[in-house]
């Protein structure tokens, strides 16, 4: 595939320089602690008294993220110029009467837009040249090619890759209709080791935390304060602490927001989580600190988890972890001791580690101690007790199974090892390409070049014969695509979700709008682009609709609610349900007990014992499976998330880029790409200062960046935040791309999950 483009910088040139008002404002944000909770801004270019403020007109529900937490949008002249939070959302605010508010990147909704770095009209692959085109040719294009490949190849090599979708007519256009059996999302990429662990041991998914009841919070390698699932849970761990007393803890070694509001910050030696966890669960079991009901009745496997953790004490603990065994001790004897308003909660920190599964084993045992599950204050099994009707069965659609039969190629063990607990795993796919298992993509905002082994990727892209992309942004993967697809941002298309997770602990919500402004320039939603597909397909008879409001107003026919009504309430509360859902239903597990022994998991203890390991909690040291620093690359380097940029594509606008320049007290540069966070005792003998631009450099390769100097990280260690430089979307690729330093066998065994950290050295000098 060739990869020239005539399309490479769309700027045109005409962006405001906003950077004198943003000063203003970022100040603001940073003041309030966590973010820009709290933080009502302006991105267009006008301040509030030029605006008016009558001109709360237009509805909506924030995207940036994937948390829909509410919004109102102001309008002038046609024109939204503000973004304001809707109190008692129960994505956006901590509960009924209390008020609405969105993080600084959804305030950055406006200027993505606007941004004239979008992909603003359809574009076919011309002559080997990226072409401006219609999008009826557009449309017919794509059709013509797909039914070409499934002729040629198969539709089972065709990969669908999704990533930041607002429309699930994808599944059932290319999966059930078209007949690829093969999908990648986020699981090997974010979170695989927890999800499928946690669902292991206590079934129905991963249980979440109850913020604003709880007493005692752990977040253990999550930045929950920054890197959050909706403006609720950080605004409830506040009221926590206020109302609740609550103490907070954060293991990480990095000095997060988090840590800053913490009562303790374990700066934990990287990688070494799961034998701290082993060192609580051995103080509540010897103190007798845990709940003897909870255990005896409702759990499997408490002997050999006795056996286990027997003589892994605090003091092991504390040579392994770098945490005083005082510390170890006084943080599990005051989470038992709040029990079971408590919880320990994970995320990337943990999972992005080649021994990311024992992490979350050995993490959630402590939570099956205490027995917090599905209790107040604890990890709920959060519910969706709303009556949203399925818009297909209203229309009586239904889908073939064209993908019954047709197996993924990926699910031979022999040749593709890392994967044993499920079919496709991320980093694997460019050998999959190598191999002629799969010869294609049909990408939905799918961003492969910055989750895993990017040089692979590349000469996989490369390698396809078939590339259509649906996203809003030059990158790696729309400038190498066959047909291109502009999708509108959140405020240009109509939107609906409805879950459980949220500031109502036992009740269920539905939120939704429609869209606050036209789409921009020729670019539509995400369901116009797929019926448009279907109907070029010839498989329009499966998109009844006229448009995604008629499809919205059929699934809320189940609640008796119009996308009108709901659009003016931005969101409905629904349903009541109750806790202790194991008492009556048990755990959906094998023994329908809480498990801290897997050996009941056929699938895991397979994979366990061809990864020679146990299927019991245990510390499985990073080294057995992952890459560790030696002379030659004495640094431990990986990536993570901070608040201003995450997901959706923040790395373009000049809001968020000029909010983490500030952040780090770098603005005064002209650099506007990510930072290496370099402790000054890795700093100073490499003759680094802070601002000073560095080549990071690994076995793989190397990238510059800018260095940015600071105590808030352990010496050795090294981070920066993903989604720059190579491949990404940010003006000119500016930044690092981290996973250029990465290669496809940084992977955790069990989930196939990324393994994030690389060795690396570090060195003074590199582009600017
Ligand atoms: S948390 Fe996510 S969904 Fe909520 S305001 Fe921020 S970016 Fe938007």
């Amino acid at each position: 595939m060739s990869n020239s483009t005539s399309t490479t910088n769309e700027s045109d040139g005409s962006r405001i320089e906003r950077r004198t008002f943003l000063k203003g404002s970022a100040a603001a944000a940073l003041s309030a602690g966590i973010g820009g909770a709290g933080v009502s801004q302006v991105v267009q270019g006008s301040t509030e008294s030029e605006a008016g403020s009558d001109g709360w007109v237009a509805s909506g529900t924030c995207w940036d993220c994937h948390q829909l937490c509410g919004q109102r949008v102001r309008m002038k002249n046609g024109t939204a110029v503000e973004l304001k939070g809707v109190d008692g959302h129960p994505r956006g605010s901590p509960g009924e009467g209390r008020e609405g508010r969105l993080c600084s990147k959804a305030h950055a909704q406006i200027e993505k837009a606007y941004d004239p770095h979008r992909i603003k009209e359809p574009y076919v692959r011309k002559d080997g040249e990226l072409q401006k085109a219609s999008w009826e040719e557009a449309f017919q294009v794509a059709a013509d090619k797909l039914a070409t490949f499934k002729d040629e190849h198969g539709p089972e090599k065709l990969l669908m890759a999704e990533g930041y979708d607002t429309d699930d007519m994808w599944k059932h256009l290319i999966m059930d209709i078209y007949g690829s059996p093969n999908k990648v999302g986020h699981k090997t990429i974010c979170h695989g080791p927890w999800s499928y662990t946690w669902d292991w041991m206590g079934g129905r998914g991963r249980p979440a935390p109850d913020h604003k009841n709880s007493e005692y919070i752990i977040s253990w390698g999550r930045n929950l304060l920054e890197a959050f699932n909706g403006q609720w849970e950080p605004m409830g761990i506040l009221d926590a602490i206020e109302e609740n007393d609550a103490t907070l803890v954060t293991i990480d070694p990095r000095y997060t927001k988090t840590a800053q509001h913490s009562d303790e910050w374990l700066p934990i030696e990287p990688r070494t989580d799961g034998a701290l966890a082993l060192a609580m669960a051995n103080v509540i079991i010897e103190e007798g600190l845990y709940d003897e009901d909870f255990v005896e009745n409702y759990t499997y496997g408490f002997n050999e988890l006795r056996q286990q953790v027997s003589d892994k004490t605090p003091e092991w603990a504390a040579e392994i972890t770098d945490i005083d065994a005082t510390k170890i001790r006084k943080v599990a004897r005051g989470f038992a001791e709040a029990a079971p308003n408590c919880y320990a909660t994970v995320w990337t920190g943990i999972t992005n580690q080649s021994n990311g599964q024992k992490n979350a084993q050995n993490i959630h045992v402590l939570n099956g101690l205490v027995g917090n599950l599905d209790r107040p204050g604890g990890l709920r099994y959060w519910e969706s007790p709303v009556d949203l009707a399925d818009p297909y069965e209203v229309q009586g659609v239904e889908f073939p199974s064209n993908q019954d039969g047709r197996s993924q190629p990926l699910s031979d063990y022999e040749e593709y090892p890392f994967h044993h607990v499920r079919g496709l795993a991320h980093a694997q796919f460019p050998e999959a390409v190598e191999n002629g298992d799969v010869a294609g993509a049909f990408m939905y905002w799918f961003s492969p070049l910055k989750n895993s082994n990017t040089q692979d990727w590349i000469e996989a892209l490369e390698e396809m014969d078939l590339l259509i992309a649906i996203d809003a942004y030059w990158n790696g993967m729309t400038r190498r695509a066959d047909v291109v697809f502009p999708e509108s941002s959140q405020l240009e298309k109509p939107m609906l979700g409805a879950g459980g997770s949220g500031s109502y602990s036992t009740q269920g919500w539905v939120t939704g709008s429609k869209a606050a402004i036209e789409p921009q320039w020729d670019t539509k939603p995400g369901f116009d682009i797929l019926k448009g597909l279907a109907e070029a397909m010839g498989y329009g008879e499966y998109v009844p609709w006229d448009s995604k409001e008629e499809k919205i107003n059929d699934a809320l026919s189940g609640m008796g609610l119009t996308l009108d009504e709901l659009d003016e309430k931005n969101y409905v509360i629904q349903g009541e349900y109750g806790y202790e859902s194991w008492k009556e239903d048990g755990f959906d597990t094998a023994t329908g007990k809480f498990e801290f022994v897997l050996d009941n998991v056929e699938d895991y203890a397979a994979a366990a014992e061809q990864a020679g390991i146990s299927t019991a909690p245990e510390y499985v040291p990073p080294e057995k499976f992952g890459q560790m620093p030696d002379e030659e690359y004495p640094l431990d380097f990986t990536d993570a998330f901070v608040e201003q940029i995450s997901r959706g594509g923040d790395q373009t606008l000049d809001h968020s880029r000029q909010l983490l320049a500030e952040r780090w007290g770098l603005d005064h540069k002209d650099y506007r790409g990510n930072y290496l966070l370099l402790n000054p005792d890795d700093a100073e003998p490499r003759g680094i200062e802070d601002g000073d631009m560095v080549t990071v450099e690994s076995p793989e390769g190397s990238i510059s960046l800018m260095a940015h100097v600071t105590e808030g990280i352990k010496p050795g260690y090294t981070a920066t935040t993903l989604g720059w430089g190579k491949g990404s979307i940010t003006p000119n690729e500016e930044g690092g791309n981290s996973m250029m330093l990465h290669n496809a066998d940084q992977i955790e065994p069990i989930s196939g999950q990324v393994a994030r950290h690389i060795k690396v050295e570090v060195t003074k000098g590199g582009d600017a």
